[in-house]
């Protein structure tokens, strides 16, 4: 018999009804669909969520295919050890080749995003070589290196892997105070690659530990005695054939990500041939002279593909963990409310769906920028491949313009979306209770897995305070009469746009006004980051460093505010871009319409201090959208399931027993925890740990215990009783012989103690309620002093006992 059909339990609480069972998290799955029913179109849905038709299509296929490649198995994950993941990983390479060498770049990208759900750590370790190596090679080769790499097998792992050292012990952030050095040696026509001190230590090195064959290798060039910034170098780290002349080794245990071996890299005089600088941008010719770019802005293009790339992944990571969250919230039901049979499920309760739906709606927001952000960079990729010398004036500053558009961008939506999925699955996680800690919900080791995201590709801070700084400048250009494009085109309304408001209360709530409201609140954080900033350059008088220096909280902040209108006006642009095409009927867009309402909403919310501050809400106002953000939450709860369906993700993804599709929770979860864990009653260390413990021999006894002197001490402690009884019956017929009152003799029920006002759980009294005369189930607080004054006064809770049986079977499994 399965455990969903067992029956209910016989045993009967002594004065209590038995306990009505729910239908099974099966049953309340189906009914849950069941209830959605016509909301809205799931395939329309998933089209719209998905960027449209051929990307769900391509992505159903790379579901189905992973899902039967035994490699990419992925139940047993949280129980292997870091060994066995490396290998598992490093096994997955070869089942990709084939994909690599047939499938078109951009489609084989797309393969990686659904990977990358699914085992982040392989993504990675794989992402070091397609997206950093390769990536800097893109970026840097001339057209003769690009094939030379080529030809060696950078893109079909034939002979080389390859990884990416530009961070240092000491640091990764400032690129350019990087120590390592690449000195040109004329007379040989070749760079030395040296590593000055131990803090100079390339660290962190993904595949450096036991994959890469090759680095790309970020270093100070040095000619004729002269530094000339950091460069990138191709070096040979391992003979491909024996993988020997191993120059660092592991990095050791980290948070996440096991799959990955980061080691560090030391270099002693190593020779490359002056072939190997990377040398699109800068030149050194064969008698060392050096040949710097007209804009050194773009050899940095390479790292900026990560960061978009990045803002999809987090919106994705975000829609998993929500997925997880929801379905399990749909079936997990913990208290009854009123008179009702049945105990509540989760997603019922208005807290619940306030922790998550918002939540929702932020990654669906994080979903719909990313598309955009994606094709801006993949525009600046291709213009940037065009560029070359004989490019003209106009072409440089088009491609200056969006370099620092895409820059400005991905660098503060990298960051505030990938802290935001971090946010998002640390929430999930609480919101399963328990089963959120258990390794098998997935959730930890996602939490793991993106914690990184907020340090590498540029530390999350930093990027924040880059974009600001580029807000600061964009300001400036703006109050000069330049028309700015893109994400900060809201301050082309200067200064009219600093001083709108909210036209009436009625208004509130129309997704116009909140973006109007976004861009007056925006332009007001640049402005004040920008005024901060000519004071201190004009009155303080200090470098245009230190002011900036000065500024940078200011920075910080204009670049959260702006990157949350950036992201409420992209969802609001795809909202309207949707209209134009999907039938009212449908329910798509009606239904994406609130998820935007909800977000822009809840970002207000979250953020209301600037809204009050400059002025473009009253406080009135801000009641209409709080009020509103719960009312959303409740409507979209009745839909929140088929959301979860319209992310679109197979079971095999998600890799979580409570985020399954069919919602059959405890059963796969009891499966996954018994095949993981198989039985051994007697611990592995029994015989060095736990037997010296339980066999040790017994002290030495004195048969003394007559000087204890019990009995003794149990009558005089009687007679201490007996005596504060009688004082306390002297007492009280002194109390009531003053007072003249009579008392009844026996306190009525409704006297026992009814919990505290509204603790215990929201359920409080009626949990104690049910508890006080028989004291057998639910917890028993003590009674404060002076509240409980009936007749089990001073006896303590029986608590149920567990029979042997019991006691038998819920050993082990949880390791
Ligand atoms: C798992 C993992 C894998 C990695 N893989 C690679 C890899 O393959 N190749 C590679 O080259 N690197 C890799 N890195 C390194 C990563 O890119 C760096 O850790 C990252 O760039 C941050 O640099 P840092 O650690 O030196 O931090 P630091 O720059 O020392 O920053 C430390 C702290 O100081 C703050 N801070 C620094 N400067 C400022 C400032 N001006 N104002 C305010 N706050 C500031 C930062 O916000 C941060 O909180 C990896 C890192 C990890 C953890």
């Amino acid at each position: 018999m399965s455990s969903s059909d067992a029956p209910a339990s016989t045993t009967k609480l002594a004065g209590a009804p038995p306990p009505v069972l729910p239908p099974s998290p099966v049953e309340t799955m189906k009914a849950e669909r069941a209830r959605s029913q016509g909301i809205f179109d799931l395939r329309r849905m998933q089209f719209a969520m998905g960027n449209g038709e051929q990307e769900i299509i391509l992505k159903e296929k790379f579901m189905m295919e992973l899902e039967r490649d035994p490699l990419f198995k992925v139940d047993d994950i949280h129980d292997l050890t870091k060994d066995q993941i490396r290998e598992r990983t490093m096994a997955k390479f070869s089942s990709l080749i084939h994909w690599i060498v047939n499938e078109r770049v951009d489609v084989f990208q797309k393969r990686l995003n659904v990977i990358s759900l699914l085992d982040p750590g392989f993504y990675t370790r794989y992402g070091v070589h397609m997206g950093l190596f390769l990536g800097a090679i893109r970026s840097g080769a001339t057209p003769n290196q690009m094939s030379y790499w080529m030809d060696k097998g950078a893109l079909s792992l034939q002979g080389l892997i390859g990884c990416f050292a530009m961070t240092e012990m000491r640091g990764g952030s400032n690129v350019a105070g990087l120590e390592t050095t690449a000195t040109f040696d004329e007379k040989s026509d070749e760079f030395v690659i040296h590593t000055p001190r131990v803090e100079a230590t390339k660290w962190w090195i993904g595949g450096a530990a036991h994959s890469a064959t090759h680095a790309a290798v970020f270093a100070q060039l040095i000619v004729k005695g002269k530094y000339h910034g950091v460069k990138t170098f191709m070096v040979p780290l391992r003979n491909p054939k024996t993988y020997q002349l191993l120059p660092g080794i592991a990095i050791g245990k980290k948070f996440g990500r096991d799959g990955i071996d980061n080691g560090w890299i030391q270099f002693t005089n190593v020779r490359i041939p002056r072939e190997y600088m990377l040398m699109k941008h800068t030149q050194v010719t064969r008698n060392g002279e050096v040949r710097d770019p007209p804009l050194a802005q773009l050899t940095y293009g390479a790292l900026l593909g990560g960061r978009c790339s990045m803002v999809a992944d987090s919106a994705e990571v975000a829609k998993k963990a929500l997925t997880i969250a929801i379905r399990y919230a749909a079936v997990r039901r913990q208290f009854k409310s009123g008179d009702a049979e049945l105990e509540t499920v989760l997603l019922d309760y208005p807290t619940h769906q306030r922790r998550l739906l918002p939540l929702l709606a932020q990654a669906v927001a994080m979903g719909f920028t990313s598309y955009q952000v994606t094709a801006m960079y993949e525009a600046m990729t291709a213009q940037l491949e065009h560029f070359g010398a004989d490019s003209d004036e106009a072409e440089t500053k088009a491609v200056l313009d969006n370099l620092k558009e895409t820059h400005a961008t991905s660098a503060a939506l990298k960051a505030c979306c990938t802290w935001a999925a971090l946010e998002t699955i640390e929430k999930c996680r609480a919101s399963l209770g328990g089963m959120g800690y258990s390794a098998y919900s997935a959730l930890p080791s996602m939490y793991a897995d993106q914690a990184v995201q907020a340090t590498w590709e540029g530390d999350n801070t930093i990027l924040m305070l880059q974009s600001g700084r580029s807000l600061v400048s964009s300001y400036g250009d703006a109050l000069k009469g330049i028309r700015l494009p893109g994400g900060s085109a809201y301050l082309n309304g200067l200064p009219g746009v600093l001083t709108t408001s909210c036209p009436s209360d009625d208004a509130t709530l129309r997704l116009d006004t909140l973006e109007q409201a976004w861009d007056c609140v925006s332009a007001n954080v640049v402005r004040q980051a920008f005024e901060k900033y000519q004071e201190a350059l004009k009155v303080q008088k200090l470098t245009r460093e230190e002011a900036l220096e000065a500024c940078s909280q200011e920075r910080f902040v204009a670049a959260k505010v702006h990157t949350a209108g950036y992201l409420y006006r992209m969802f609001h642009d795809a909202v309207i871009e949707l209209s134009k095409t999907e039938p009212a009927s449908n329910g798509v867009v009606k239904t994406l319409d609130d998820i935007c309402r909800l977000y822009g909403c809840w970002a207000i919310e979250e953020n209301a201090a600037y809204f009050l501050k400059y002025k473009f809400f009253s406080p009135k106002q801000m009641d209409i959208i709080t009020a509103e953000v719960t009312r959303l939450c409740a409507e979209l709860r009745t839909c929140a399931v088929l959301l979860t369906d319209s992310f679109d993700f197979s079971d095999h993804i998600i890799n979580s027993p409570f985020g399954c599709y069919d919602g059959n929770v405890y059963e796969r979860y009891f499966a996954r925890v018994k095949a993981s864990n198989p039985h051994n009653p007697v611990a592995p260390y029994f015989e060095r740990v736990i037997k010296p413990l339980i066999e040790r021999e017994p002290l030495e006894l004195v048969d003394d215990v007559d000087q204890i002197d019990l009995d003794g001490e149990i009558a005089e402690i009687q007679a201490e009783r007996e005596q504060n009884e009688q004082e306390r019956v002297a007492a009280k017929k002194a109390k009531r012989a003053s007072k003249a009152i009579e008392k009844p003799e026996s306190y009525p029920q409704q006297a026992y103690y009814q919990g505290p006002p509204g603790g215990g759980g929201d359920k409080g009294p009626q949990m104690y309620q049910n508890g006080a005369p028989g004291m057998q189930q639910g917890y028993y607080p003590p009674p404060q002093q002076g509240q409980y004054q009936g007749p089990y006064q001073g006896q303590q809770p029986r608590l149920p006992l567990l029979s042997s049986h019991t006691f038998q079977t819920t050993t082990t499994i949880m390791t």
